[in-house]
């Protein structure tokens, strides 16, 4: 499937073709904090299949405590998490789907990580929701 996204300031913008069968939810500590978040949304292109239109992503390695190391491009103006990949010549690209203007078809098929699953994030569908901003709180 074809995609195409970029980063909230629009500095960075990119395509690709992923595989919408490999779509993961992926809810480990560091995806914790990287997103400021519960869990991260990845979906893989390959070296083929993903191209840079514009903008020079700020990289940062960081390293698991396996030892692997994992190069995070973020945009350099606006903090966006566009996508991850190994830091040495690599092959295979994480795609941060909510950066795609298909986003909404971007469905995820597993999730990975659970045992540092926040619980409610689990259960999003039994809060209360809202269409849009709700009311200040008074
Ligand atoms: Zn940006
Ligand atoms: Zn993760």
């Amino acid at each position: 499937m074809k995609i195409d996204g970029r980063c909230h300031c629009g500095y960075i913008t990119y395509e690709a073709t992923i595989d919408p069968e490999y779509i993961g939810i992926c809810h480990c500590t560091d995806c914790q904090t990287f997103s400021g978040s519960a869990y991260r949304t990845g979906a893989l292109a390959s070296k083929e299949q993903f191209r840079l239109l514009s903008g020079k992503p700020k990289i940062y390695v960081k390293i698991a405590e396996s030892g692997t190391r994992r190069a995070q491009a973020f945009c350099p103006e606006c903090g966006t998490h566009v996508y991850s990949c190994s830091p040495d010549d690599p092959q295979m690209f994480s795609i941060r789907t909510g950066t795609a203007r298909q986003r909404d078809r971007l469905i995820p098929s597993a999730q990975l990580w659970c045992q540092s699953a926040q619980p409610w994030a689990m259960t999003l569908d039994q809060m209360k929701q809202f269409s849009r901003q709700p009311p200040v709180r008074p």
